[in-house]
């Protein structure tokens, strides 16, 4: 085994004991029960490379580094040795948090909410992990997990790719270090163990000592480096005419496709392993590398051709900041806070500066005939557009990159398996910076495999990447449902409905994640949500722990929905109208109890006849999430209306919901009681216009009385008759300025 991949793999094992001593599997601490554990993983497998790896769990905490001197082994497994147990060091605060004690029974904290912990499960589709008051996790508990994990371990060769995912799916919910208040996940722990020790190696760090190691940490031989895109929206919804739901989806699936590029690059030409990606969710990424010169001419190389590619392509719509930041191990331990502060603002201003470096940015094209991709609106010389033709036979002068995306498009979103990246440019598949994508069957070669939605490592040659991402759509006749099919599904007023959504204050809440691995946990499980579990909801998976939300329809097991984005902190999603309505509290009722409340979210719905531009689609919605985020986030935008504010707090809006909604309307249709009183809806909504127009005037006040008595409903609408002095006081609105966003749904459910 290549000594590189020996670091990394001795970074992913070493603490593979922490998991064996809690099942009491073998005795001693757990230095000692990994390193029994991995010896019997070689002999049973007749694996010999685990017998090295086991060193590394036997030998990575101080008290038993004096023995390592002694030992029989060549001279670059002992460096191995101190690498990882230097690097152990970094990747983890436990130290500090010693005062607490251990406790072995201790569950994992969620690193959304401190005070809630989560049992021990396996990554799965099947089951949200919801925090909850976990107080100990038993033996059996882990033996089970412990069984679990070695059994598919048997069924991979030891290579970081394929041993990733299987750790990754067993140890997720693993407390890395069983003190009080533990957040950080054994799997991130271990990544980012392995991430630092062969950055350092890859620095020149060859330590034959404890002193030796210590002194690698206190220099600065670590680089943290961040890319990040902007003009995403743009980039995906800025396409006119034909924009289809299909394609919206393949440019998304596209844009995650050329950052997987770009950090794949990264990681290759750095000599790196998949460990060192921190993350890369939502067009962001953040990567463990090695400080040395030739590492950062490498990283101006690529940022250089990113850059270039991007620009050439299109058209300055689509860019992303890369920058680097240098630091020792030791600030990366005590103060990642401070470094990746340093680092944002750098990335920041990369982002402003943009294309600067572009050769020929602002000359590009001059010389030649310039015509318009009649999808993106990219300016491409003449002769490079291709002739695309629409079923309808209409013919469109595009962009070759549209042209590969739309043929590309369904395949891609049909794909059972996945993808594969390949630096042979065939001109069949999709182009990126660096490779090409080609859908996968089942037999194409390339570099990467690309895996969708499974943390089972394939039988491959090919470097297995999991490619997590939230593809459910709904299937007419085979092919992607489309606009007008959607609104044609929907209740009542034939509308399509699209919800945007994103976490609030998420930058804030990075910005005081005060490990690196405590970093990657919360960027782990906030993507999954998006990706992996969001999936499960739209399924109507998790109906226990969502509970009742409002709703117009029957949920069914295939919703008309189409997820065009989703991953990182947020989503863009259309569907029927009626569907994407009751979705969007089904997503946040999950959200909350995922977070056990510790983050909130901010959505905007919006209903627009089918034939509504897509761009003009995005633009609402950009403008409604907005609103929402400025009076005051944790709210959604339901419905456009006049007054005080126009988002809803979750809260507000599900009561009202609860206690006039459902008595006016259930089961598909107006309830009997107001079978017959559309017209007394109407009329409540006007005496709302009337409290909105004049807040003082209170004849609305008087007037409702009169309706909802002559009706004999006010037992349904008693939460807003008569004058709410508190709310007067406290400068409030009356209960009945909330009222048109439940009514104005219900009326539109019910129309003709
Ligand atoms: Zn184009």
């Amino acid at each position: 085994m290549d000594i590189k991949e020996l670091i990394a793999l001795g970074g992913l094992f070493h603490d593979i004991g922490k998991p064996v001593q809690r099942a009491h599997l073998y005795s001693g601490d757990h230095s000692i029960q990994g390193y029994r554990f991995l010896l019997d993983l070689a002999r049973e497998t007749g694996v010999k490379e685990y017998e090295t790896l086991a060193l590394f769990a036997r030998y990575h905490h101080r008290k038993y580094m004096e023995e390592v001197e002694k030992l029989k082994i060549p001279d670059d497994v002992k460096v191995a040795l101190y690498l990882v147990y230097i690097a152990d060091n970094i990747s983890s605060r436990e130290r500090e948090d010693e005062r607490s004690g251990y406790d072995v029974r201790r569950p994992l904290k969620s690193v959304f909410n401190r005070d809630l912990s989560y049992p021990l499960y396996q990554l799965s589709l099947e089951r949200l992990p919801i925090p909850g008051t976990v107080e100990r996790i038993g033996s059996e508990e882990y033996r089970r997990i412990v069984e679990a994990l070695k059994g598919d371990m048997k069924r991979v060769e030891p290579r970081t790719d394929k041993v990733m995912p299987i750790l990754e799916k067993h140890l997720t919910f693993v407390s890395s270090v069983t003190t009080e208040n533990n957040v950080i996940s054994l799997y991130d722990h271990l990544k980012m163990t392995s991430a630092i020790a062969l950055a350092l190696y890859n620095a020149g760090c060859r330590p034959r000592s404890v002193g030796e190691a210590e002194k690698c940490m206190k220099e600065k031989n670590l680089l943290l480096i961040e890319g990040d895109f902007s003009g995403i929206q743009d980039f995906i919804y800025s396409v006119s005419g034909k924009g289809t739901l299909k394609y919206l989806r393949a440019r998304s699936a596209y844009l995650e496709l050329i950052g997987w590029d770009i950090v794949l690059k990264i990681i290759k030409d750095l000599n790196l392993t998949l460990a060192n990606i921190v993350f890369n969710a939502g067009g962001h990424f953040m990567i463990v590398a090695q400080n040395t010169k030739d590492a950062r001419n490498k990283l101006e190389d690529i940022r250089r051709k990113v850059t270039t590619w991007l620009w050439k392509s299109f058209e300055g719509k689509l860019y992303i900041g890369i920058d680097w930041e240098e630091c020792s191990g030791e600030e990366l331990m005590k103060d990642f806070k401070e470094v990746r502060g340093r680092l944002k603002k750098k990335v920041t201003i990369r982002k402003l500066k943009r294309f600067e470096f572009v050769d020929g940015v602002f000359s590009i094209g001059k010389a030649e005939k310039l015509e318009e991709c009649q999808i993106c609106g990219v300016e491409v010389p003449e002769e490079e557009l291709k002739e695309l033709e629409f079923k309808d036979g209409e013919v469109a002068k595009v962009c070759k990159t549209c042209h590969a995306l739309w043929f590309l498009g369904e395949r891609l979103i049909k794909m059972e398996k996945g993808l594969v990246l390949t630096d042979k440019i065939t001109g069949e598949g999709i182009p990126g910076p660096f490779s090409e994508f080609l859908p996968y069957e089942g037999q194409l070669q390339g570099k990467y495999l690309l895996l969708k939605n499974t943390f089972n490592p394939p039988r491959t040659d090919m470097v297995f990447v999991p490619y997590v991402v939230a593809d459910y759509y709904r299937e007419k006749e085979g092919r992607v449902i489309n606009f007008n099919e959607l609104a044609e599904e929907s209740m009542g007023a034939k509308r399509i409905g699209v919800i945007k959504g994103d976490v609030d204050k998420l930058g804030e809440y990075f910005a005081n994640r005060r490990s690196i691995s405590e970093y990657s946990t919360a960027s782990r499980f906030m993507d999954y949500f998006f990706k992996f579990y969001l999936k499960g909801v739209i399924r109507g998976y998790y109906s226990d722990i969502i509970g009742e939300v409002p709703s117009l329809s029957e949920w069914k097991e295939n919703p008309n929905v189409v997820v065009v984005y989703a991953g990182g902190d947020d989503f863009f999603i259309v569907g029927s109208w009626n569907e994407i309505f009751e979705l969007a509290f089904r997503i946040r009722e999950a959200f909350r109890r995922y977070t056990g409340g510790g983050l909130t979210i901010s959505m905007a719905l919006g209903y627009f006849h089918p034939k509504t531009p897509i761009y003009r689609i995005a633009d609402v919605m950009t403008e409604r999430l907005e609103k929402a985020k400025d009076e005051g986030r944790d709210a959604i935008y339901v419905i456009e209306r006049t007054g005080w504010r126009i988002s809803y707090p979750w809260e507000i809006y599900m009561d009202f919901w609860r206690e006039i909604g459902r008595k006016v309307y259930s089961d598909g249709r107006l309830t009997e009681k107001f079978g017959d009183k559309k017209g007394l809806l109407h009329k409540v909504l006007e005496l709302r216009e009337l409290y909105v127009r004049d807040p003082r005037d209170v004849r609305w006040a008087y007037l409702l009385a009169y309706h909802l008595s002559r009706h004999e409903v006010e037992e349904v609408f008693r939460r807003i008759l008569g004058i709410d002095s508190k709310a007067l006081e406290e400068g409030k609105p009356q209960p009945i300025y909330w009222v048109d966003g439940i009514l104005k749904v219900i009326l539109m459910a019910v129309r003709g």
